[in-house]
């Protein structure tokens, strides 16, 4: 079992922007869902822990590495795929993950050869190992990014919004490895998308302008607003109103009309209807909402 510890981290870009406000956060094995809106903070969170780039201020420890003053140590165990992996030269999957194999170390071209060919059977890729890779669809790219960050037996994965750009299926089969995997170390996962967090993490947190506003069970997430939520379908005209009289957490267009959900204490007047909150709520009544009308 790893802890991962995080402790009042806090960045601020030379433009003034604070993309982390003093992040506390400890993860164990598992997967963890990093959910936030774009903007919030999660690639600087995870470029951080990956110590590719400083925080001002803080520390981050895996275990027995002090992630910022022992960067050599912690690559050792690291597994990431960042957001933009999207650096194809003309090589072939083979190529390309025993390319990585060597760059993380892998001396012994025999152990080389098995460990690509295991991970190029376990990506569903195998078959195709010597396309190039820059042919290959979104899923296929993420599946090739996924096992370059297998490599290493790594202790620490973190995969940024790794299913952003994918269809259903390729998306639905990247969960599939991801849960895979995800159990037997620390796995951190960021993502815009709730689904993502539902059907895949035990643990989430919640990121929104650089600050972890939210954090705990996805169940207990929900449990969280249970009773508080409640729904009306109204018309486009008469959705101002309801937004200064309530605080709206999402608005769906539901058959050509705005299906809103509000957060109230009390039930609110005629014609709502309380209903059983989800991850999305949950998501939307952590965050600023007052953009939820544009
Ligand atoms: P997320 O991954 O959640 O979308 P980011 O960490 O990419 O969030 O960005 C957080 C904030 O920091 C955003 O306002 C973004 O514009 C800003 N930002 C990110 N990278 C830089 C940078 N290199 N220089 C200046 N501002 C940046
Ligand atoms: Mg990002």
């Amino acid at each position: 079992m790893s802890t991962l510890k995080i402790t009042n981290l806090s960045k601020t870009y030379p433009n003034g922007v604070k993309a982390l406000d003093n992040v506390n956060l400890e993860l164990s094995n598992g997967m963890f869902g990093l959910l936030g809106p774009n903007g919030a903070g999660k690639s600087t969170l995870m470029r951080t822990l990956a110590s590719l780039q400083e925080a001002d201020t803080g520390t981050a420890t895996l275990d027995d590495i002090d992630i910022f003053k022992q960067p050599g140590e912690l690559r050792k165990v690291l597994g990431y795929l960042p957001q933009e992996f999207g650096v194809y030269p003309r090589i072939t999957a083979e190529q390309l993950l025993n390319h990585i194999a060597v760059l993380k170390g892998i001396t012994n071209k025999g152990e080389r050869k098995d460990l690509v060919a295991y991970l190029l059977n376990k990506v569903n890729l195998y078959d195709i190992k010597n396309k190039h890779v820059k042919g290959f669809s979104g899923g296929m790219k993420q599946r090739v990014g996924i096992a370059q960050a297998l490599i290493g037996n790594p202790k620490l994965i973190i995969v940024d919004e790794p299913t952003a750009g994918l269809d259903p299926g390729e998306r639905n089969r990247f969960h599939n490895l991801l849960a895979d995997v995800g159990e037997e170390v620390i796995v951190i996962l960021s993502t815009h998308i709730v689904d993502d967090v539902r059907e895949l993490c035990t643990k989430m947190a919640i990121m929104n302008l650089g600050q972890i506003v939210f954090q705990d069970t996805p169940q207990n997430a929900i449990d969280s607003i249970n009773g508080k939520v409640y729904q009306k379908i109204v018309t486009r005209t008469d959705l101002e109103d309801y937004a200064r009289k309530y605080s709206i957490i999402s608005n769906k267009m539901v058959g050509g009309q705005p299906l809103i959900h509000v957060f109230s204490d009390e039930h609110p007047e005629n014609g709502f209807e309380q209903v059983n909150p989800n991850l999305e709520d949950v998501f939307f009544s952590k965050i600023n909402t007052a953009n939820v009308l544009v």
